[in-house]
């Protein structure tokens, strides 16, 4: 017992190769975002009338990254395991480095003099506040749109780890159609935000959210170490799927992809052109400004149902005899519940009588007849 104590305590002490690991990852991100070639995206407009522009190049960046490790692990310079040899070290050598940007961006948010819109610091003057919800809006480092490169960083770092837990089962002989299908199911999500890198420019996180702690810690640690925990829990335990589990997983995650990927597209399109048709009629649209159409005129948020349902789709490969590998849907929506309130609320004051028309035309929040 003292034993594994002490090795646990050994293993969240990073050695250098992990630290030396991590700083690659994270400047070859930097570098590829900086000169891969890239599509030019406008950010929504802020409050002092400028907007950022986005490089979308993630899917480049990423193919690029699997090129290199292929080759790595053809010629025998990295082990295929690195990632999954090293998890715990990883983890908290992530954790520590998202501590250390989090308080940096705090002190260098703090002084900042300037009044735009994306670096004018929001202090309330309570630290544990401040440091939670960040500062400034839009901080950059050497040209480089933090915010977006964190989320970027996220997820294909969620990528690495699977594949390399996929790698892990392979070699110790455990892959099998759960292994597959959850690996087949994270991969072509993490694929598909990237073929739709330009549609994080007008989320929330990147339109609303300051960059703190919260941010920092979801992108870099939460969503690439904890989405893959079907994956740690696949090693070491072996599920026998039955055929009709196998169907019904591939159904909820095709039908929860329409519907997310389907939602956000139309949001995405409306804000570019508010006339674009729309299951190929013109959209009803309350007060010019909300779209009333497809997935948003059946609830304000069927774009955090398909989400769940995806999310639910990553789980059931791993059968029902544990909840840990419920864990991402679990969270997930208690996160989009919690996050629905907080637009709600927002949306209500932004638009005020339109958001309540809208809110009488739509009713439903995520799930029709539900919620
Ligand atoms: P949305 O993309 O739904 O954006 C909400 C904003 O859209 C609102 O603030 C408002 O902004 C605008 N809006 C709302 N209703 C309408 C309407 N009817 N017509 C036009 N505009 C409208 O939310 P998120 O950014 O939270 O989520 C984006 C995606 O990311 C979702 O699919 C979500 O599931 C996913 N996500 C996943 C997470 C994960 O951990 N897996 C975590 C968080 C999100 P405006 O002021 O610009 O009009």
């Amino acid at each position: 017992m003292q034993l594994d104590a002490a090795m646990l305590v050994a293993a969240l002490i990073p050695s250098w190769s992990s630290v030396l690991l991590l700083a690659s990852y994270l400047v070859y991100l930097a570098v590829a975002g900086t000169i891969l070639p890239s599509k030019i995206v406008p950010g929504a407009l802020l409050s002092d009338g400028s907007r950022l522009h986005y490089r979308c190049n993630g899917l480049v960046s990423l193919f690029l990254l699997l090129v290199l490790t292929a080759t790595g692990v053809y010629m025998g310079w990295i082990s295929p395991t690195a990632i999954a040899d090293k998890g715990v070290e990883l983890l908290s050598a992530t954790f520590i480095f998202s501590l250390f940007v989090s308080f940096v961006l705090h002190a260098g948010g703090s002084r900042s003099h300037n009044q735009s819109s994306s670096l004018k610091p929001y202090v309330t003057g309570n630290f544990i506040h401040d440091w939670w919800f960040g500062v400034q809006l839009n901080p950059h480092f050497m040209g480089v749109d933090l915010k977006f490169f964190f989320v970027r960083a996220g997820m294909t770092a969620w990528l690495f780890i699977n594949l390399s837990l996929l790698a892990k089962s392979y070699l110790a002989g455990t892959a099998n159609l759960s292994v597959f299908l959850y690996q087949l199911f994270c991969a072509l999500y993490i694929i598909d935000y990237f073929v739709h890198e330009e549609f994080m420019t007008s989320t929330w996180d990147i339109i609303a959210e300051r960059l703190g702690f919260m941010l920092v810690f979801g992108d870099l640690v939460f969503i690439p170490f904890t989405f893959s925990i079907q994956g740690w829990w696949l090693l070491q335990n072996k599920v026998e799927l039955p055929n009709v589990a196998a169907i019904a997983s591939c159904l909820i995650f095709v039908v929860g992809y329409l519907v997310f990927r389907g939602a956000n597209k139309q949001k995405h399109v409306f804000k570019k052109n508010p006339n674009a048709h729309i299951w190929g009629k013109r959209p009803k649209v309350v007060g010019g400004k909300l779209l009333a159409s497809g997935y948003w005129g059946i609830t304000r948020h069927c774009n955090y149902l398909g989400d769940l349902l995806l999310a639910l789709s990553f789980s059931l490969p791993c059968g029902a005899s544990s909840v840990i590998p419920f864990f991402y849907p679990i969270y997930l929506l208690i996160l989009l519940v919690w996050r629905e309130r907080r637009d709600e609320a927002r949306c209500s004051q932004k638009y005020k009588e339109v958001w309540a028309e809208y809110c009488k035309l739509v009713p439903w929040r995520i799930l029709p007849f539900v919620y």
